[in-house]
C-alpha cells in the first residue's frame, strides 16, 4: 500500500480491534507496555491500573500524524497470548480486525512468527509486519523481507502490499507510525460502526473475583451494552450487566463498538473467544459453533456428550488432560470437524484404549502419561494415542490431522533416538545435554520423551546446538544441545525420539 494513495486526514466510523501476534520475545509485550504507556488518556487518569485483557488509546491525542478533529481510537487486545487467540479464532469470532506481527530484527522469521501467519490467514484479516529492535546493530529488516518471502509473504517494496515497518519498541521508535498504519489500513478496509444493532462482545478474559462475583473482559464488536443487558452465549442465559469497568477502573454507563470492558453481572462464565450476545441466539445463526464441553461438568466421568460421527471426515477424539481448565482451552480452540467421544481429567487408562478401539478415535493427552501396560494395550489394539505438554502444539498437530484427514494414515515412523545425558538452563529454554544414539536429530522434530518405556511428553525441538554453535540436524554418535521450552519436564536418562506422522 502507497502512503500517497489516500490522504491520512480520515477518521473512523469504529476504534479497530488489534491483536498483536509474533515469536516469543520478539517484543510483543515490550510494544503493548509503549503503546500504553505513551496514552495520553492513560496519563490523565493516573496509568492504566486494571488489566482487563485490552485497552484503548486515542492516536490523535497521541500526537501521530493523522489528522482528525476527533479523536480516533485504537482498541488493543493485551493477550498476546498464542492460545487465548488460536481459541478466538477457531470460535470464529473475529476478535481482531488487523493484526500487528511482531518480528525481531535481530532473529528474523521464527517457528511462532509462522503460526502466527497461519493464525492471520485463518481469521482473514488484514496485517502490518512490524521489525522490532531495530536499535540493535544486528537487527536486519531485509533479511526479514527474504524470510517472510520464503514463508509466503510478501511485503510492501519486495513484491507485495503488506505493510512492513521498522520500530523500536524498546525505544518507542517508529510506533506512531505503526498505529498511523493501522489507521490508514483499517481506512481501506473499511469499518462499520452499527451502535443499534443487536450486541454482539467477544469474551477476552474470564476469571472470579472474590469481591465482584463471575467477571469477564469483553469487546464490543456491534451493538451497545448498558447496564442490565441480557447476555447470552449461543443459547444459554448467562446473566446480565450489573456494572461495567474501564481499563482505569472506572464505571462505564455504556459500551459500544470498539470498547473494552470488564462486566460484572455473570451468573454463568462464557469461554474466551465465544461471542457474547443479548438475545438467544441458535446454533445455526451463531457464527461458527464447535464441539464444547462445560468445564464444570468434565472433573466427572463420561460427559453426556457422545454424537455420532456422521460426516466421514470428522475425526473422533479422546481427550485426557489435567485440569479443567485445559480442557476448557482445548474444546474453545477446536474444529467443528473434531468430534469428542469423551473428555476427562486424568492419565490414559485401559478404558480409554478399548473406548477408543470401539469408537474410532484416536486419544491426545495434556499434562498425562500413558503406562507401559496402557501403551502396550494399545499397540495390540491398533489405537493411536498421543501426549503432549504444550497446547499449541496438540491444536496445532490436530490441525494437520485434519486437513489432510482422508489421508491420514497416524502412523509413526522413528527418525532417530538419542539419551538425556546432561541439562543446562538457557534463557527461557532448557538444554538436553543429548547423545545421538542412531538415526538424527533435527531441529522443528517431533520427539516423544520417553522415560522408563513410558511415554512422558511430545514435544517439538526448538533448536539444536553442536558446542556453541545453531545447527540443523545431528547424526549418529554426535553429543548436542537439544533446545527445550522451559515447561518441557525432562530428567537426565530419558529417551528422546524423534518421529514423523504418516
Ligand atoms: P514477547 O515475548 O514477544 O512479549 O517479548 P518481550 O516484549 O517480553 O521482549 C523480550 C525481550 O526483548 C525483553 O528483554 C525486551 O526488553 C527486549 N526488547 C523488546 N523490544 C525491544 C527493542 O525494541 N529493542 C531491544 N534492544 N530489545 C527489545
Amino acid at each position: 500500500m502507497k502512503k500517497n494513495q489516500k490522504t491520512l486526514d480520515t477518521s473512523l466510523p469504529r476504534p479497530p480491534i488489534v491483536v498483536v501476534l509474533g515469536h516469543v520475545d520478539h517484543g510483543k509485550t515490550t510494544l503493548l507496555d509503549t503503546i500504553r504507556k505513551a496514552s495520553v488518556a492513560a496519563k490523565e487518569h493516573g496509568g492504566i491500573t486494571q488489566h482487563i485483557g485490552a485497552y484503548q488509546i486515542d492516536v490523535k491525542s497521541q500526537k501521530s500524524k493523522v489528522k482528525s478533529e476527533e479523536s480516533q481510537f485504537i482498541t488493543f487486545i493485551d493477550t498476546p497470548g498464542h492460545e487465548a487467540f488460536a481459541s478466538m479464532r477457531s470460535r470464529g469470532a473475529k476478535a481482531a480486525d488487523i493484526a500487528v506481527l511482531v518480528i525481531a530484527g535481530n532473529d528474523s522469521v521464527k517457528p511462532q512468527t509462522i503460526e502466527s501467519i497461519e493464525q492471520i490467514k485463518q481469521a482473514n484479516i488484514p496485517f502490518i509486519v512490524a521489525v522490532n529492535k531495530m536499535d540493535l546493530p544486528t537487527a536486519n529488516i531485509d533479511k526479514v523481507k527474504q524470510d517472510l518471502a520464503k514463508a509466503g509473504v510478501q511485503v510492501e517494496g519486495f513484491g507485495g502490499d503488506v505493510p512492513i515497518l521498522p520500530i523500536s519498541a524498546k525505544a518507542g521508535t517508529g510506533v506512531k507510525e505503526l498505529l498511523d498504519m493501522v489507521i490508514l489500513v483499517m481506512t481501506f478496509k473499511g469499518l462499520t460502526s452499527e451502535p443499534n444493532a443487536p450486541v454482539e462482545a467477544v469474551v477476552i478474559e474470564t476469571h472470579i473475583d472474590k469481591g465482584k462475583g463471575m467477571v469477564a473482559s469483553l469487546v464490543v464488536q456491534k451493538g451497545t451494552l448498558v447496564s442490565r443487558t441480557l447476555l447470552f452465549e449461543g443459547q444459554k442465559s448467562i446473566g446480565n450487566v450489573r456494572a461495567m469497568f474501564d481499563e482505569f477502573g472506572k464505571i462505564v454507563p455504556s459500551a459500544g463498538p470498539g470498547k473494552p470492558v470488564e462486566v460484572l453481572g455473570f451468573t454463568s462464565l462464557p469461554e474466551i473467544g465465544s461471542l457474547v450476545t443479548d438475545r438467544s441466539v441458535t446454533r445455526e445463526e451463531k457464527p461458527k459453533e464447535v464441539v464444547s464441553l462445560d468445564a464444570q461438568n468434565v472433573a466427572d466421568e463420561l460427559p453426556d456428550f457422545l454424537k455420532p460421527v456422521s460426516d466421514e471426515k470428522s475425526l473422533a477424539v479422546i481427550l485426557k488432560v489435567d485440569t479443567a481448565g485445559s480442557l476448557e482451552a482445548i474444546t474453545a480452540s477446536l474444529s467443528k470437524r473434531v468430534v469428542i467421544v469423551h473428555a476427562g481429567i486424568g492419565d490414559i487408562t485401559e478404558a480409554d484404549i478399548l473406548l477408543a478401539k470401539s469408537s474410532k478415535a484416536i486419544i491426545l493427552g495434556l499434562h498425562v502419561v500413558c503406562k507401559p501396560n496402557v501403551q502396550l494395550l494399545a499397540q495390540t489394539e491398533k489405537v493411536i494415542f498421543r501426549t503432549y505438554t504444550i497446547i499449541y502444539e496438540l491444536l496445532d498437530e490436530l490441525t494437520e490431522v485434519i486437513s489432510g484427514l482422508k489421508e491420514v494414515k497416524f502412523e509413526e515412523r522413528e527418525l532417530g533416538r538419542g539419551q538425556i545425558i546432561a541439562e543446562f538452563p538457557f534463557e527461557d529454554s532448557r538444554i538436553a545435554g543429548t547423545k545421538v544414539l542412531s538415526g538424527r536429530l533435527a531441529r522443528g522434530d517431533t520427539v516423544r520423551v520417553v522415560r522408563d518405556e513410558t511415554d512422558i511428553l511430545r514435544v517439538k525441538i526448538k533448536s539444536i546446538r553442536q558446542g556453541k554453535e545453531d545447527t540443523t540436524r545431528v547424526g549418529i554418535g554426535v553429543e548436542c544441545g537439544v533446545l527445550f521450552d522451559k515447561t518441557v519436564d525432562f530428567i537426565l536418562g530419558d529417551a528422546i525420539i524423534a518421529v514423523t506422522t504418516g
